[in-house]
């Protein structure tokens, strides 16, 4: 009987040569898959552990996956694309944070945590294109890089992603953002829709409980926006760790100050991991959450995690006529009266988001971008 093998190495069977690296002199390397930007020894890992340096090559996952799952689109969440549709979602292993609250934590936390692998954690081997024949069997309409932190593994997503394009399906980052300009260059091409969990305002909660920092993530908030993907943005809510007045106003602003037409998701935490004392939040503090987002001037806020608590606030309203546009209960769409064309059917203003599979002319989305221009040029007028 051959002897089991350890997570480590049955990992260490799943990589390839990467590619979103530098070779240095004496056989280092410099990863910039994620913003650690890591310069890895020969023979050592990078701070996620999955990519390592072997005779002075980065080696970088594929080939397998740590988890799959059908979602509702809704549940990752985007809720300006595709509403009511399915998201095919995997996950590989690792992740460049250790966030003491993670609620995927047997999956990010693998070779980081040795209560992962006795959780269960194991690769499951799969190809590109099985990944892409499953999402299609499921009726899936986009496929999701979630579960673990999905710019560790970018070299496979793509591979998937390029598959996954000429299949007609959008592709989309589940993130908590700590990306580089390459490596937002590198998957530009192939990603459709990208969220990203800004988990605070604080960056010394960024290093203390994340194992990261919090410029690079509000940076790729701004490239993300410049560079045309298709962004929301998620904060879960934590009692006494980020649910301050302060914080959340800090929050809303800064996506305020980049785009009003980004979706800001506040979502309930429940206690999990290393953070099993901390209390569930409550519906007050997440309807607190939408109030501040709306005073920054967001325009599409909601909350999340607590259906039927929340009152209207996980639905779309038009922002220029106030016509309930996409009524929703938890994941589930209940009714939607935008058509493809994202327009509001009572003032024809057009709602931002991803309303339909894009024509591939190009390999970009193209998104409806918002057409409040004739409220703002008003306004304006008025000012000057
Ligand atoms: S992905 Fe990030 S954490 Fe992992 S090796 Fe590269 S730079 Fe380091």
């Amino acid at each position: 009987m051959s002897p089991t093998l350890t997570l480590e190495q049955l990992l260490t069977k799943r990589t390839v040569e990467g590619v979103l690296f530098e070779k240095l002199p004496d056989h280092r390397v410099k990863c910039y898959a994620c913003a650690h930007r890591c310069l890895i020894p020969e023979g050592k890992k990078g701070i996620c552990k999955v990519r390592y340096n072997e005779g002075g090559l980065l080696q970088v996952p594929r080939d397998y996956a740590g988890a799959l799952q059908v979602d509702p689109i809704e549940k990752k969440p985007f809720f300006h694309a595709l509403p009511g549709t399915r998201a095919f979602s995997f996950g590989m292993l690792g992740c460049d944070y250790h966030c003491r609250y993670c609620q995927n934590w047997i999956t990010s936390q693998a070779l980081n945590d040795p209560a992962s692998e006795e959780a269960g954690a194991r690769p499951q081997d799969v190809t590109a294109s099985e990944l892409v024949k499953m999402a299609l069997q499921n009726k899936c309409q986009t496929i999701t890089s979630t579960y673990n932190e999905p710019l560790i593994t970018s070299e496979w997503a793509v591979e998937i992603f390029k598959e996954a394009r000429q299949k007609g399906l959008l592709t989309s980052y589940v993130s908590n953002g700590n990306a580089t300009k390459e490596v937002l260059e590198f998957i530009r091409p192939w990603v459709d829709l990208y969220k990203v969990d800004l988990k605070g305002f604080n960056d010394k909660h960024y290093r203390q409980t994340m194992g990261g920092t919090l410029k690079p993530v509000l940076e790729t908030v701004e490239r993300l926006k410049t560079m045309g993907f298709w962004l929301e943005i998620v904060t879960l809510v934590i009692p006494g760790f980020n649910d301050s007045e302060e914080e959340l106003r800090g929050i809303a602003k800064f996506i305020a100050s980049v785009d009003r037409d980004i979706p800001w998701h506040v979502t309930a935490f429940h206690s999990d991991y290393k953070m099993m004392d901390t209390p569930d939040t409550e519906s007050e503090q997440l309807n607190r959450g939408f109030q501040i987002g709306k005073e920054a001037g967001l325009r599409y806020v909601y909350s999340g995690n607590r259906p039927g608590e929340v009152g209207t606030t996980e639905n779309t309203y038009c922002p220029s006529c106030n016509e309930l546009l996409i009524e929703r209960y938890g994941f589930q769409v209940m009714r939607n009266v935008l058509g493809s064309n994202g327009k509001c059917p009572k003032c024809s203003t057009t709602i931002p988001g991803v309303w339909k599979i894009p024509s591939r002319e190009t390999n970009r989305v193209t998104i409806v971008e918002k057409t409040l221009k004739a409220e703002e040029a008003l306004s304006q007028l008025q000012k000057s």
